[in-house]
């Protein structure tokens, strides 16, 4: 049975590694009828942000991606955040404790880092295992008893696993193949820290295992962690679930992983955090599919030409092994593409129903369904978002003209012709402004102040197309309008 987990920490706005991965996740448990288990990473406390865990599950629901089990979802393993497990994650350190696999460490940290800026200053790095352990204190020769005292007391400890001195550690990867460790690179981890609560590496593996997981799929950046977690699974002798370390998501320029502490403006997160200025991918006006459809091209492809999906088509055809297995780039452009095609993809009534709420809340008015079915065929092919076209129509919104005063300003000489041309500019015919012989004004200028009458600015669509669209009738008010 296929049991896979999304296992953000709360500490901040998921990233768009974070999402993929969420998204790769999703995508393998339903097309072999698995289960999608949201699990919250909350353990440790001084990283957490408030409000960052419900950020997490509405952006999950705004992609579409619904968790099977997770926090607010029930299920038959929870609880699904590990602040609520404690009382589970003891119950397997004192395992740890028992059998030898870990100890207590009482180490100064004045002089842990004394040692660390020693080895660094000799170009070395500072290894917390059985190498150095005489150097630090006596912690691993106590006795219980002596132990139990220094804790008594009140002497601050972590739990450190305890690096065995063997051979190398295989790791095994679905797309990477073996990998191989050597023992001595790596340092006794803290499990467990003095205010009681496990670390990452511990609750991790305890959660994956007792939720029944049968693949983990995340990101390369965790790839560190494969030896102690393959070693905790061998001490608690338990059969780990298949690993994929997915590769990283570039920036656009190709150079540097995109990180949830290298934030730049490459990352869109879904939505901003209150506090936050930026925008996200849902307030900047992009359908969620196609932001899925962006996303689950960067580092996976299953062949062909074919670029649009929907999240079904996905589930039907997702495959691990089409991952790629080098790094993906991140090109937040390439989304513009795919928002363009969905609005040409969704029915013409969810667009209407999107653009009439767009011109609500930007206090437009509201003229007939005919006209905006009118432009949503146009432009709906021209531009990516329903904002875009709205900016491009709002003249045909707008309860009065705002004449752009610099537009004003610099068609000034053809101003003073104004009233000269007044009566051909009522004749609002294409083919007229453009046979005409007047050699007194220029065409340029004639065509100029017709858009400047009709729309208010310069810029914009083909005059003549926005002249077929609100009709001879209104073309002449606006344009006996801009005389008075
Ligand atoms: N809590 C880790 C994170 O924040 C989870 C890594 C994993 O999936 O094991 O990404």
């Amino acid at each position: 049975k296929i049991r896979v987990r999304f296992a953000p920490s709360p500490t901040g706005p998921l990233h768009i590694g974070s999402i993929r991965t969420a998204l790769y996740n999703y995508l393998f448990a339903k097309k072999n009828n698995g289960k999608f288990i949201l699990r919250i990473e909350d353990t440790d406390q001084s990283r957490l942000m408030f409000g960052a865990e419900n950020y997490i599950i509405e952006s999950l629901k705004w992609c579409g991606i619904n968790p099977d089990e997770g926090p607010t979802i029930k299920g038959d393993y929870g609880p699904y955040r590990q602040s609520e497990r404690n009382k589970i994650y003891k119950k397997y350190i004192k395992y740890l404790l028992n059998n030898n696999f870990a100890y207590y460490a009482f180490d100064k940290k004045k002089k842990l880092e004394k040692l660390r800026n020693d080895y660094k200053k000799n170009g070395y790095y500072f290894l917390y295992n059985y190498s150095n352990r005489k150097k630090l204190d006596n912690s691993l020769n106590l006795s219980n008893e002596e132990t139990l005292e220094k804790i008594n007391k009140g002497i601050p400890y972590v739990i450190r696993y305890k690096i065995p001195k063997y051979s190398n550690i295989e790791i095994k990867d679905l797309i990477r193949g073996k990998i191989y460790i050597n023992y001595k690179s790596l340092d006794d981890k803290i499990l467990f820290k003095s205010d009681e609560t496990p670390t990452y590496h511990l609750a991790n593996v305890i959660d994956d295992h007792l939720m029944n997981i049968s693949h983990v799929i995340k990101g390369e950046e965790w790839l560190p962690s494969m030896p102690i977690n393959l070693l905790l699974y061998k001490s608690f002798d338990w059969d780990p679930p298949y690993f994929l370390h997915l590769p990283l998501i570039l920036n656009p320029i190709g150079k540097g992983k995109i990180s949830k502490r290298n934030i730049n403006k490459y990352i869109f997160p879904i939505f901003p955090l209150k506090w936050e200025k930026t925008k996200g991918y849902r307030e900047l006006g992009y359908f969620s599919e196609a932001f899925i459809n962006m996303l689950v091209l960067l580092g996976w492809n299953p062949g062909g030409t074919k670029e649009i999906f929907s999240l079904k088509e996905l589930i039907s055809i997702f495959d691990l092994k089409k991952i790629n297995k080098s790094s993906a780039k991140f090109n937040y452009k390439k989304t513009n593409w795919f928002n363009n095609k969905y609005l040409q993809l969704k029915s013409s009534k969810e667009i209407f129903v999107l653009f009439k709420k767009e011109l609500k809340k930007r206090n437009l008015i509201y003229i007939n369904q005919n006209l905006i079915y009118l432009i949503l065929n146009i432009f709906r092919k021209k531009c990516s978002f329903i904002h875009e076209i709205v900016d491009n129509t709002i003249f045909f919104f707008k309860k009065k003209i705002k004449y752009d005063f610099l537009c004003i300003k610099k068609i000034n000489n053809s101003i003073k012709h104004l009233h000269k041309i007044k009566n051909l500019l009522l004749d609002v015919k294409k083919f007229y402004f453009l046979n005409n012989k007047n050699k007194n004004i220029k065409k340029i200028y004639l065509i100029q102040l017709l858009r400047l009458s009709i729309v208010g600015s310069l810029k914009g669509l083909d005059i003549f197309l926005i002249i077929s669209i609100i009709g001879k009738k209104e073309s002449i008010k606006r344009i006996i309008k801009i005389f008075n």
